[in-house]
Order: C-alpha cells, then structure tokens, then sequence
C-alpha cells in the first residue's frame, strides 16, 4: 500500500543524512531538495509534516534552515506550527574512496552546517572545506570523484556509498546531537491530541518567532533559548525562542505587547494549552510532564528509580510475615506487601486476618525497614487502613469500583492501582484519573495479567498494554508477575519480560512454605529464588542478611563484568583488524578520553577508581588491538 500524504514526512537532503534519519522517526520519509521546497510541499498537503534542522549542540542555530522558516513566517498568512522536538544523534565520520589516506587528505566535503562542526578536523588536516547540498550526497560525490577528497557524513552514508572511514567522531564537542523540529499545517495543530500514527516524541517545544530588539529582549529575560537570525535591514533583529515550559506563561505576557512593527508568532501549541491532555478525558492521568516519581523511605520509584515489592498474597501470622519481611528485605526488595483482606473467588476461601494482621504486618515492615503495601477492598477500610499502611493497594477486582477509589484518593497514602482483567488499558488510566481528581498525587499503575482465551496461565500478562500505558502516562508503572502467571515457574520469565519492557517496578508474591499458604501457594516465589532474581536485576541486597547472602550478589556482578570484558577485548582484537586494513594508527588519544569520561560519569567525578578502570581497560585493549603475531 502507498503511503497518503498524511503519513508522509519530508525532508531536505538524501536517504542516509541526519535530516531522513529525523523524518524516519516521523512517518514515511520523503526527500526534497531545498528546505523551501520541503516547507511548500508541508502547505500544499503533499505530506504530512516535514523535519527541519533547528540547533546543533556544536554549531548552534542552523541559519540555513530556520531563515527559510523565519521567510515563510512573514508572509501575510503563515500557516506553520512546531509540533515536537526531535533530537538525533549526530556522529560524524571522516571518510573516503579506498587508497586515500589521512595525509592525502586535500578537500573535504559536506553540508556547511557540517563543516561548521569539525573545525578541529579541518585545522589539523590543513584541507579546504567544501561545501554540498548534504552529507550524505557529500559521501557519493567524493566516490563518484576520487582525488584528494573526502567527505564527512554518517557511517551509514559512507558505508552506503562504498567508502573507507579515515576517523570517527569527528565533531569538535561529542556526543553531537542536532535538534530538529517536526513543523505540521498550523490549522491541524489547533488540536491537542497528538495524531496517533506519529510517535509521540514527547512536549512539543514552546517556540516563538520574534522581529524586533524588544520582543528579543522581552523572551531573553523569560530565560528563552534564542536563536537568532542575521535578519534584515527592516527587521535588524530576527529570530525564534525555545521557551522552557516553566516560563511559558511569563513569555506570553511579556511579548504580549510588542512594540510598533515587531511581531511575535507563538508556533505550536498556543500558551493556554501549557499542558495538553494527551487523553481529553483524562487530562490529570496522560498531561504531559516529567515521569511522577512516588517516594516512601527506601521505596523510590518513577522517572528512572525502580524497586521491588515483595511479601507473602496475604498475612498468615505475625511470625510468618516477620520471617518473610526479612526474608525480602534481604534479597533487595524496598516495600513489603501482605494481604489482611483478601478478595477470594468463593467465599468460603479464607478472607483474611483483617486489621489485627495489619499490626503484624506493620510490625514486621518496621523491623525488616521495609514500607509496607496492602490491599482495601471498601470505602470503609480506607480510614483505618490508611492509618497504618504506607501505601494501599486496589486490586484488580476493584479497579472500576468508583467509591473506593475516590475514597482512597482523598487519603494522603499513595495508591497502587492494579488494572482489572477486564479493563482496557484507557478504563485503567481512567480509573486512574478518579484517584488524582480526588486528590491523589502518589498513584502507581499494576498491569497484573488480563483475560484472554489462554487458559494455560492464570491472567495474560500485558506487555503491549504496559507499553501504550507508558506512552500515555506520566505515573510509575509496575507489573505483576506472580498474578499473571499463577505458577511459581513462569515467574522469573515473566518479571524479566516486563523489567525489559522497561517497568519502574515489580510486585512479586513469596512464601517460605507455600505447600501450606493460605492463598495463592503455587505462584509464590521462594525466598531464594527472589533474591536470585533481585540480583540479576541489579538490585542491592539490604544490610540485614549475611555476608555470603551480599556475596552472593558480588559474584553475579563479578560474572558480568568478567563476561564484558572478554567481550571488550574481543571487540579491539576485530578493531584492531579493521584499523590496519584501512591504514588507521591503532591509538587515537581522542576516543581514550571518551572512554575515560565515561568511565568517571559512572562512578562519580575523577575519582582514582574510574581513572583506574578506564586506564587499564585501555592498555589492555592496546595490547589486543596488535596483531597475533606482534
Ligand atoms: C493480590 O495482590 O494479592 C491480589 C489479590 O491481586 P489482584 O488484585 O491483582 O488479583
Ligand atoms: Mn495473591
């Protein structure tokens, strides 16, 4: 099937520059020549949206295309919003047709823009930079050529293009990065709702285009990022304001009264939709901000931060929770959880110890150091559970029921909200959305394992949906294993599934002698195997076990780094390789200090440990990189 317009996204240069690498992440990328003709196919409907080059982290402002977007601005009817900011990595080769070496090295060619960025490059090799329509066609010209010249572009528009890489990374500050701007027909962007068939990349930027010395003083001052154009005579000064979202407002009020015959055109999202619902209904759940982050103690999750919860289905005893407690707490986990009511299939099951095992379980999570994560299954317990329980827990049978949830989002404990097994993934975030309407502002979202025709395991566990809701929500998302599966053995599979899928967190279900539990016996975890798996998840075990106990989680951290460094001295061995079959010398000063800063980034500063790693990971690749018989 051919592509309508809509789903295109146009750009100025070749397949393998940086500018298709953008649109690709934007619909079916379409090249066109000239950014003029890109922008004049965008109004005439021909595509979708089109990607522009707006800042690069070396070269700043890119003039040549924000002046043609500035030009088509001044026009009388200027039609053009941005939608989002795309950032792309930009690594820089230096390459050219096979025989040339970096001595003969004469000219090199590629997009100004480029050129502007490798000005070390440039210095060093005494060449003439030459100027070209983009990088990637810069890469087929130098082929095509021959001679003295080379181009700088991509590594795949050098492979691509049949070249030899002389050097990489050549931009003068790395990593580079070029920020470009998806621009759609401005009528389309009226409203909020981001199209679906377009990867949401994130808020679109607050930018403003802006003539006149007021206007760009008035931006300056609301802390706006300016990028300026050199302008006209009639308009001296001219130029676009990334506007950071805290000073949206402030903006807005002072480029509201520009003086005579400045103009200031506020492109994407107008000030009034400062946060636009990604969902209409559920503005609260899906507004568009920095990941929630929900904090209980040594319970830390969202925005990066992830954690483990882990305890018995429900309370049984005081001693058997106080056992578990440790037993958990040991193993890495940071909340216990323990059910004291249950909700059961039949009502002859066993339905929980009720508040007195709440005592038990609050006992245990003190002395284990653990916050402690239980279910209420009523308006009613809300009250009294919330005055000992740090987080309470709605389970799946409970995820549409409307008077508990807004009575538990008016308690100031936060809520672990599981999704019912019935629910979809907008009924879920819906119901979400009663918690933070009643006051909530610690909720965290459980995919828990859905119904299907799959009677093999107790639930589905929803990967997919777990996906949708994270491009749709801001709070933490957990999955639950232990539900989803129903049996102790799919267990471990299924938490790595959703711990790749990228979950802030885990509920896992443990029991020390689950042959005698009280409920939900064969799902649950032994004691062992959580911390088996808490160490390959590289969660710290807590200080309460014993010195094997935190040995044992030393040796699967010494396992894999012993497994990467055979595989980093495999990889110099093959560099090595291709570096003397293309004339390369084997050390390059620049990419030791990368490796070096990197090294110091993890571990904190300059410290001698990172300087330490780093040199010696380097001579032992030194020492790799020469061949066999050297
Ligand atoms: C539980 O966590 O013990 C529980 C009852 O889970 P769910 O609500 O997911 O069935
Ligand atoms: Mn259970």
């Amino acid at each position: 099937m051919t592509p309508s317009g809509a789903e295109l996204a146009g750009y100025q240069g070749q397949p393998g520059s940086f500018g298709a690498r953008a649109a690709a992440r934007c619909g079916k990328p379409v090249a066109f020549p000239t950014f003029e003709r890109t922008l004049r196919a965008l109004l005439a409907s021909e595509i979708g949206c089109a990607v522009l080059p707006a800042v690069n982290r070396v070269d700043g402002p890119i003039l040549e295309s924000l002046d043609v977007l500035a030009r088509s601005l001044a026009e009388p009817e200027s039609a053009i919003a941005v939608e989002a900011e795309i950032e792309v990595p930009v690594r820089l080769v230096l390459a050219a047709p096979e025989g040339l070496a970096l001595e003969g090295v004469r000219e090199i060619h590629s997009q100004a823009a480029v050129l502007r960025q490798c000005r070390q490059l440039l210095a060093r090799l005494d060449a003439i930079p030459i100027d070209t329509h983009d990088t990637a066609y810069a890469a087929f010209r130098v082929k095509e050529t021959g001679g003295p010249r080379a181009a700088v572009c991509s590594e795949e528009a050098a492979l691509e293009a049949g070249l030899i890489i002389l050097e990489e990374d050549v931009s003068d500050v790395r990593p580079n990065t070029t920020r470009f701007w998806r621009l759609a027909r401005a009528r389309e962007t009226a409203d909020p709702v981001p199209r679906s068939d377009v990867a949401a990349e994130g808020p679109a930027p607050r930018i403003v285009f802006y003539t006149g010395v007021k206007a760009s003083s008035a931006l300056a001052e609301a802390g706006a990022e300016l990028l300026s154009l050199p302008g006209t005579p009639g308009d001296p000064i001219r130029g676009f304001a990334v506007v950071p979202e805290k000073s949206v407002a402030r903006a807005a009020a002072l480029t509201g009264r520009p003086a005579g015959g400045e103009r200031v055109i506020w492109l994407g999202p107008a000030p009034e939709f400062v946060r636009p619902p990604r969902m209409r209904d559920i503005p609260k759940t899906t507004e568009v901000r920095e990941p929630s982050v929900v904090a209980v103690g040594p319970f830390v999750v969202g925005g990066g931060r992830r954690a483990v919860i882990a305890g018995p289905c429900a309370v049984e005893s005081p001693e058997q929770v106080a056992r578990l407690a440790r037993a958990v707490a040991r193993a890495g986990a940071t909340a216990l959880r323990g059910g004291v009511f249950k909700p059961r299939t039949s009502p002859y099951s066993f339905q929980g110890h009720g508040l007195e095992a709440l005592g038990w379980l609050k006992d245990a999570g003190d002395a284990a150091g653990l916050p402690i994560v239980t279910e209420v299954m009523a308006p009613a317990q809300v009250g009294p559970v919330a005055e000992r329980a740090d987080v309470l827990q709605i389970g799946a049978r409970n995820c549409q029921n409307y008077d508990l949830l807004r009575e538990a989002g008016r308690s100031s404990r936060p809520v672990f909200l599981k999704r019912g097994f019935g629910t979809t993934v907008e009924e879920w975030l819906s119901s979400a959305e009663y918690l933070l309407d009643a006051g909530s502002r610690n909720v965290i979202l459980c995919e828990r394992g859905i119904r299907t025709f799959e009677k093999a395991t107790r639930g589905t566990l929803d990967l997919g949906g777990l996906l949708v809701a994270r491009s749709l929500t801001h709070l933490p998302l957990f999955a639950d294993p232990s539900h989803a599966a129903g049996r102790r053995d799919l267990v471990p599979g299924l938490a790595r599934a959703a711990w790749g899928a990228g979950v802030d967190g885990l509920m896992i279900e443990v029991h020390d002698a689950p042959e005698s539990a009280l409920s939900d016996g064969p799902q649950a975890l032994l004691p062992e195997d959580l911390e088996e798996l808490l160490d390959e998840f590289g969660l710290l075990p807590g200080t309460s076990g014993s010195v094997e106990r935190i040995r044992r989680a030393i040796d699967v951290v010494d396992g894999g780094i012993a497994r990467l460094a055979a595989q980093r001295l495999e990889l110099a061995r093959r560099v090595g390789a291709v570096k003397r079959a293309s004339s390369r010398p084997i050390r390059d000063e620049a990419r030791e200090a990368t490796v070096r800063a990197r090294f110091a980034e993890a571990l904190g500063g300059d410290t001698p440990a990172a300087t330490r790693l780093a040199d010696t990971l380097i001579d032992l690749a030194l020492e790799a990189e020469k061949p066999d018989d050297a």
